[in-house]
C-alpha cells in the first residue's frame, strides 16, 4: 500500500456489551436468545414517568476494565442525557456518560511484528444500549430487547497508525475483557462493536485531518481492511485537491470499499445535560481496593509468567495464554504430569487443531485436562510410546474416556519385556532369510526395514529402544 508521504491517524472506540444478568437501569434480563421485545418493561421501552435504577453489578464490571485499562477511577462520576431521535431509541435520549466518566487516562501496552505499542485510553464510559430496528420493505420491526443493555465505551487516543495496529489493539481490549470475566467479546452477536476514526496528515505535520468514523465492523479482520481503505480513499482524495468531509461512513465487507452514511454530529448536536432521574455514582477508597484485589491475572502477566515458571518459548506462552479458559487448562494438565512443554506440544498440535476443526471451545473439549495430563505422564514414563499415544488420544477424543482405561480395554500397554519382543524378531528372521543373509553380509542399512516390520509385528506396541538393542543383538547371527 502506498503512503505517498502522509501519515494515517487513527483513534478507536470500542463498545463492549458488559455481563449482567440484568439490564443497564432496569431489572430486564439481558438473555441474548429471548424473542422479540420479551426482555422489555416499562423503564426500556421508555414509557413516560418510569424511572431508571443503576445496576451495582454494572459498576463494578466497569471499575473493573477500568482498572485493567489502567485508568484512573473517578470517585464520582454523573450520567447525562444524550438527546437524539430515533424509532429505536423510544425516550428520545440515551443515558451515557458525557465530562464525569467513570474511567479515563488509561492505556494498553502490545507488540505489532515486535515493535512495543502503548496506546492511550481517553476514557471508558458507561451507556445504554438502544434497540435493534430491521427493515422490511416498506414497514420496519423494532426489538427493544437490547434497549437498556449496559455498554462500556473505551475510546482511544488518535494513536494508532495503520489498520493492523487498530485490529491488534481492539484483539488485546478484547482479550482483557474476556480475562476479566465483564464481556464475552461475541463480535457476531454483537457483544463487541468496533467504531474506527481515520484521518491522514502529511508526514511532518502535527495538525490531525479531518476523521471520518467508520461504524460498527463486525470482526478484527474487517478493521484492518475497512480501514486500509479508508487511508487509500482519503489520500486519493486528497491529492485530487478535495478536501475530506467529517461524516459517518459504513464497510461493505464484499466490495471491500467504505460508504457515506451520514455527516458526523457535533457534542453540541446532542444537547448533553446531566440525567436528572439519577444521582451521581459516589465510589470510595475501599470498594475501589476491594476490586483491585479481586483482579485475575491479565494475559500478558500470565505470558511471561508461564515463559519463566515453565521455561516455555514467548511462541507456546502466547498462544497458551491467549484465552484463560486455556491457559487453565494448560496448568491443570501439567499439575498432573509435572511435563510443561509436552502438555504445551499436545495442546498446540493435537488438540487445538481437533478443537478447530470440530469447532469446539476448550471449555466443549472432551478430552479433560486431567485426561490429557494423564496421558502425557503415561508417555513420560515409558507406559506407552508416543505412536500409541496418538491412538489413545483419538480415541479419548471420541469417548471421553481416561487414557488408563482405554490402555485396558484396548490392551495397548508398551511391550518393554525383551523376551517377548524377542519372540516377535526371532519370528521375523525366519520369515524373512534373504534380507537376513544381505545385512549379515554388510548391507546395514537393511535395519531400518527390520525396525519397521518388527514395529508392525508388535502392533506399534513395542518400546523402541528395547526393541533396537534386541534386534542388533539378534541380526548379528
Ligand atoms: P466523538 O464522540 O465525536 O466520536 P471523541 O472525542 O469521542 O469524538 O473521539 C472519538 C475517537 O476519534 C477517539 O478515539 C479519538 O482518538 C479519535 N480521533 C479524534 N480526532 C481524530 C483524528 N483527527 N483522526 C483520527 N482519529 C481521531
Ligand atoms: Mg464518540
Amino acid at each position: 500500500m502506498s503512503m505517498r508521504n502522509y501519515e494515517p491517524v487513527i483513534g478507536l472506540e470500542i463498545h463492549a456489551q458488559l455481563k449482567t444478568n440484568t439490564k443497564m437501569f432496569s431489572s430486564d434480563s439481558t438473555r441474548f436468545e429471548a424473542s422479540d421485545n420479551e426482555n422489555t418493561s416499562p423503564v426500556s421501552v421508555g414509557m413516560p414517568g418510569a424511572l431508571p435504577v443503576i445496576n451495582k453489578q454494572a459498576i463494578d464490571f466497569a471499575i473493573r476494565a477500568g482498572l485493567a485499562l489502567n485508568c484512573q477511577i473517578r470517585k464520582k462520576s454523573v450520567f447525562s442525557r444524550k438527546n437524539y431521535f430515533y424509532p429505536d431509541l423510544p425516550k428520545g435520549y440515551q443515558i451515557s456518560q458525557y465530562d464525569l466518566p467513570i474511567c479515563e487516562e488509561g492505556f494498553i501496552e502490545f507488540t505489532v511484528d515486535d515493535e512495543p505499542k502503548k496506546i492511550q485510553i481517553i476514557r471508558a464510559h458507561l451507556e445504554e444500549d438502544a434497540g435493534k430496528s430491521t427493515h422490511q420493505g416498506d414497514y420496519t420491526l423494532i426489538n427493544l430487547n437490547r434497549s437498556g443493555i449496559p455498554l462500556l465505551e473505551i475510546v482511544s487516543g488518535p494513536d494508532l497508525r495503520s489498520g493492523k495496529e487498530a485490529s491488534v489493539y481492539a484483539r488485546t481490549v478484547r482479550q482483557i475483557l474476556r480475562y476479566l470475566d465483564v464481556c464475552d467479546g461475541n463480535l457476531e452477536e454483537g457483544s463487541l462493536r468496533c467504531d474506527c476514526n481515520v484521518s491522514v496528515r502529511k508526514v511532518g505535520t502535527e495538525k490531525f485531518g479531518t476523521r471520518v468514523e467508520i461504524k460498527n465492523i463486525n470482526s478484527f479482520r474487517f478493521v484492518e481492511k475497512a480501514i486500509e481503505f479508508e487511508i487509500e480513499r482519503q489520500i486519493d482524495a486528497i491529492e485530487r485537491g478535495e478536501s475530506i468531509v467529517q461524516e459517518t461512513r459504513l464497510y461493505d465487507p464484499d466490495k471491500n470499499k467504505t460508504f457515506t452514511m451520514r455527516t458526523k454530529e457535533d457534542a453540541q448536536d446532542y444537547r448533553y445535560f446531566p440525567e436528572p432521574d439519577l444521582l451521581p455514582v459516589i465510589l470510595t477508597e475501599a470498594q475501589l481496593s476491594k476490586i483491585k484485589l479481586e483482579l485475575p491475572e491479565l494475559p500478558q502477566q500470565k505470558c511471561s509468567r508461564f515463559q519463566k515458571q515453565y521455561s516455555l518459548p514467548f511462541y507456546d506462552s502466547e498462544i497458551l495464554t491467549a484465552e484463560r479458559e486455556l491457559s487453565e487448562f494448560f496448568e491443570e494438565a501439567v499439575k498432573i504430569c509435572n511435563n510443561p512443554k509436552g502438555v504445551s506440544n499436545w495442546m498446540m498440535t493435537e488438540l487445538l487443531r481437533e478443537l478447530n476443526e470440530a469447532k469446539l471451545t476448550i471449555q466443549q473439549s472432551p478430552i479433560s485436562a486431567v485426561n490429557l495430563g494423564t496421558l502425557v505422564g503415561l508417555i513420560d514414563k515409558g507406559t506407552i510410546s508416543g505412536k500409541i499415544a496418538k491412538t489413545i488420544f483419538a480415541e479419548m477424543w471420541k469417548t471421553s474416556d481416561h487414557p488408563e482405561q482405554i490402555i485396558k480395554a484396548k490392551g495397548l500397554t508398551q511391550i518393554t519385556d525383551p523376551k517377548a519382543i524377542g519372540l516377535i524378531i526371532d519370528e521375523l528372521i525366519a520369515k524373512n532369510p534373504g534380507p537376513v543373509s544381505e545385512y549379515r553380509a554388510g548391507k546395514t542399512k537393511l535395519l531400518g526395514f527390520f525396525v519397521g516390520q518388527a514395529m508392525k509385528a508388535s502392533q506399534g506396541q513395542a518400546n523402541p529402544e528395547i526393541l533396537n538393542q534386541v534386534l542388533l543383538e539378534k541380526l548379528k547371527g
